[in-house]
């Protein structure tokens, strides 16, 4: 089959991570002629650097209450359980679990806040206390303090993940060429008439009822293509990653004194089998602001000073820069929830957190609907010959 130059669909979506892959299935589902295009591997900007971590919303209760952020997740450990069981509106049954809880902890005291909202009734159903006889052995080399509770979060395998989102719809998705190779012409009202790209090296122009942009960082470029204002921020971290064959299976949060994790640790298994711990939290939060050095020799005082008995042996340590790409907020601040810009025939989406996307998905969908958008029933499913893009590799393989 000879590469078509010229394609028309429903919906183009740029960007596959998370945001567009989930997106790209509620689409399907609704009836859309949709396909994603993907600069680089599927997964390959947050998403597979995220800790997999499907939050209910206590780490942002850290300061006591159940605020805006944390009521915006707290539903979404149950339907991510659906969907894993392949009950629910993605089948994620063969999306691998790396742990179906996560614990909470801390070296100090636990008096403020958190330790009254985890005491609280509203709280059981999401969080137990455990006892010392069935510590796991990751905190028994820990210097608790406090009580360690239990909470009912997934963490998922992300590439996993990312396998089974797009098995499904890989014929729906194209590997496109550098992001600086397209262009959009616009009508008098700022409409997009039609897309040029360029795929495996041809020019490819995509003319459809609606764009949208879910390319994390890349949704700035995207923007900017477009004349559009600025709606992006980015909140940078840098992360560490921990390499030892004694690191016990550990999931969770240390908690100090600040609303953010003191450290943030999942637990993942190398492809030489050797245990890694991904560190985040705000040890990768202050991170953002110190060079490698200075975040690993902080990474390491801090495994020292909150696990005192864990003897590491050969270590491997590294770390990378990583941003957060978010709506923008006045203050900077994280969005509590996800959010998405609706601008004459496009829409610009954040899933603020990796937990939320399937939110976001259906707030597109519904976006859609409301600016009475629906499937052309003229347009003809494409067949196509254009190369579909690999699926992103574990950041601990890469680094270490
Ligand atoms: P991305 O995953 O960044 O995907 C964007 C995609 O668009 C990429 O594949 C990129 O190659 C592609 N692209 C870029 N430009 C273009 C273009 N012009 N055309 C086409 N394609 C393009 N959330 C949680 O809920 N739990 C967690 O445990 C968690 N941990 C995190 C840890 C870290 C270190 C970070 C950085 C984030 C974490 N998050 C977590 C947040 C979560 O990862 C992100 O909110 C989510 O992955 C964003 O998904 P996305 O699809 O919007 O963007």
């Amino acid at each position: 089959m000879t590469q078509k130059s010229s394609i028309r669909v429903d919906i183009v979506i740029f960007g596959g991570g998370i945001a567009g892959l989930w997106t790209l299935h509620t689409l399907l589902q609704r009836g859309y002629n949709a396909i994603l295009l993907e600069t680089n591997e599927l997964g390959s900007g947050q998403t597979i650097k995220s800790q997999g971590i499907i939050h209910g919303g206590l780490k942002y209760a850290l300061t006591g209450s159940l605020n805006a952020s944390s009521q915006a997740l707290q539903d979404m450990p149950k339907y991510w359980e659906q969907c894993l069981q392949g009950r629910g509106a993605v089948d994620l049954s063969t999306t691998k679990i790396l742990s179906d809880h996560q614990y909470m902890w801390s070296i100090n005291k636990l008096t403020g806040g958190a330790a009254s909202l985890f005491a609280s009734s509203a709280m059981r159903s999401q969080v137990q206390t455990v006892d010392t006889e069935q510590y796991p052995l990751a905190i028994k080399y820990s210097d608790i303090h406090s009580k360690l509770y239990k909470l009912s979060e997934l963490v998922l395998n992300v590439p996993s993940l990312i396998r089974s989102l797009s098995a499904p719809v890989i014929k729906n998705c194209i590997k496109i060429d550098a992001t600086d190779n397209y262009v959009f012409d616009l009508d008098d009202s700022g409409n997009i008439k039609q897309a040029h790209v360029h795929i495996a090296q041809k020019k490819v122009s995509i003319q459809a009822q609606q764009f949208i942009f879910t390319a994390g960082t890349g949704n700035a470029h995207l923007i900017n293509s477009l004349n559009s204002k600025n709606c992006m921020q980015r909140r940078p971290l840098q992360m560490v990653l921990l390499k030892s064959a004694n690191l016990p299976p550990l999931f969770g949060h240390c908690i100090g004194l600040s609303a953010t994790p003191r450290i943030t640790i999942t637990t993942h298994i190398a492809k030489d089998h050797v245990p890694v711990w991904y560190l985040g939290g705000k040890l990768a939060e202050d991170g953002a602001k110190q060079n490698a050095e200075q975040v690993l020799k902080q990474a390491q005082q801090e495994i020292k000073t909150i696990f005192p008995k864990l003897e590491l042996g050969d270590a491997q340590w590294e770390s990378f820069f990583v941003d957060r790409a978010e709506e923008q907020q006045a203050d900077g601040s994280k969005p509590q929830s996800c959010t998405l810009q609706a601008q004459n025939n496009y829409i610009t989406a954040w899933p603020t957190k990796l937990a939320l996307a399937p939110v976001l998905a259906e707030q597109i969908a519904n976006a859609l609907r409301e600016a009475k958008i629906l499937p052309n029933p003229n347009i003809t499913p494409l067949s196509h010959s254009f190369p579909a893009p690999e699926l992103a590799q574990p950041i601990w393989d890469k680094l270490l």
